[in-house]
């Protein structure tokens, strides 16, 4: 018999599920108490359960932990895993320190179809969609590892999830959203969705639908103003353009200046950085509650981009707050321990093929 992983389950799902081993439907409600209040992922250290059901639910189910295959402590206190999945995939999940605030960056896929031309996920061969379980799993990795399991904390390290990780979130939207839902339940992880973000490159109809099901935060990873460089630089522009997009967003749930769309914008040496492009942002965004979230370009081995000088960060950012926009420029995190998006995977897959090619 195959063992359910009890972690793909809804509570609803887990109610169901106890009910057909026979056991009263309050089991689940205990069930999901131990695993998302406390942090067990062992049946036998439920100790309001019996004997007997411990050891059904043990027969026939589990509480899935991904595999860590790496870890990486920055000196800024960023902490970076490399997990590998059942299938031996790899994927990563990210813990940024600020502060009070501490944020997990969460991947949804492994690889991404979508190849923006900047980003060195885009150039992994290898694409699935991650479990509802896979997901979470990160999240657990994270908690495990700080040891700030809910119960009985009242200053947790982990505040808020952005799905900024590996992968576009909206083209897996139902593990995504499932396992959204069980991160945000009151009587468990209970994380509120003012302290979600989900990050798209603009698959636009799914933005609706993330509005009216889970309405989190919103970031839209924009990149350019124009539809000519967005359809280099982050192609599925051809398919869902700047203005569909902006309409998209404007009909977004909620907003107000509380409740701000996040625009990323990657700045890229002479391909995106100009006075001209700065000017063209912010006409169009007017009327959207906007903040923009510069992020200077994140080098990797063979890419042919290049990060724009301070200068024109600077200069690109004081325009488009002089409109009335916040424009934080992302100070890079990590940098010692490789943390942008896709390149510690793809440096251990290099350092992979390097070994096996010594052998052969
Ligand atoms: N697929 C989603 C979420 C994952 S990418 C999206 O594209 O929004 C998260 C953010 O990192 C995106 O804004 C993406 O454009 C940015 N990013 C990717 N590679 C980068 C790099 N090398 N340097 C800086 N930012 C990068
Ligand atoms: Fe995929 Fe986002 Fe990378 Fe584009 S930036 S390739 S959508 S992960």
């Amino acid at each position: 018999m195959q063992r359910h992983n009890i972690i793909n389950l809804s509570l609803i799902e887990l109610e169901k599920f106890c009910l057909e081993l026979g056991l009263k439907c309050f089991k689940a409600k205990q069930i999901w108490n131990w695993i998302y209040c406390f942090g067990k992922n062992n049946f036998q250290e439920m100790t309001n359960l019996d004997k007997n059901t411990r050891k059904l639910l043990d027969h026939c189910s589990f509480i899935y932990r991904p595999k860590i295959n790496n870890v990486h402590i920055s000196k800024d206190g960023t902490i970076k895993w490399l997990l590998e999945m059942d299938d031996k995939s790899l994927i990563e999940t990210v813990f940024i320190p600020q502060g009070k605030r501490g944020t997990i960056c969460i991947s949804s896929q492994v690889g991404c179809t979508l190849n923006c031309t900047f980003c060195n996920t885009g150039t992994q061969k290898l694409v699935r969609n991650l479990t509802t379980s896979e997901i979470i799993g990160q999240i657990f990795t994270v908690i495990d590892h700080l040891n700030d399991w809910p119960m009985g904390k009242t200053n947790r390290k982990v505040t808020n999830l952005v799905m900024m990780g590996m992968g576009e979130p909206l083209l897996n939207y139902q593990n995504v959203k499932k396992a959204l839902k069980i991160v945000m339940s009151s009587n468990g992880l209970c994380i509120s969705k003012r302290r979600i973000t989900m990050s798209t490159s603009g698959v636009v109809p799914m933005i609706e639908e993330c509005g009216k099901d889970l309405d989190v935060n919103l970031a839209i990873s924009l990149h350019a103003v124009d539809d000519k460089l967005r359809d280099e630089l982050v192609p599925i522009n051809k398919k869902y353009n700047i203005s569909t997009l902006i309409q998209a967003c404007k009909k977004y749930p909620s907003l107000s200046n509380s409740r701000r769309i996040t625009w990323e914008y990657v700045m890229l040496k002479d391909v995106n950085d100009s006075k001209e492009d700065a000017i063209k942002l912010v006409s169009l965004i007017k009327g959207i509650p906007s903040k923009i979230n510069l992020i200077p370009f994140n080098p990797w081995p063979g890419t042919l981009y290049e990060t724009s000088t301070s200068e024109k960060i600077k200069l690109f950012s004081n325009i488009v707050m002089k409109a009335g926009y916040p424009t934080p420029i992302r100070t890079t995190r990590g940098d010692d321990i490789l943390a942008a998006c896709g390149q510690l995977k793809s440096k251990t897959e290099k350092r992979k093929k390097s070994l096996l090619s010594s052998v052969h």
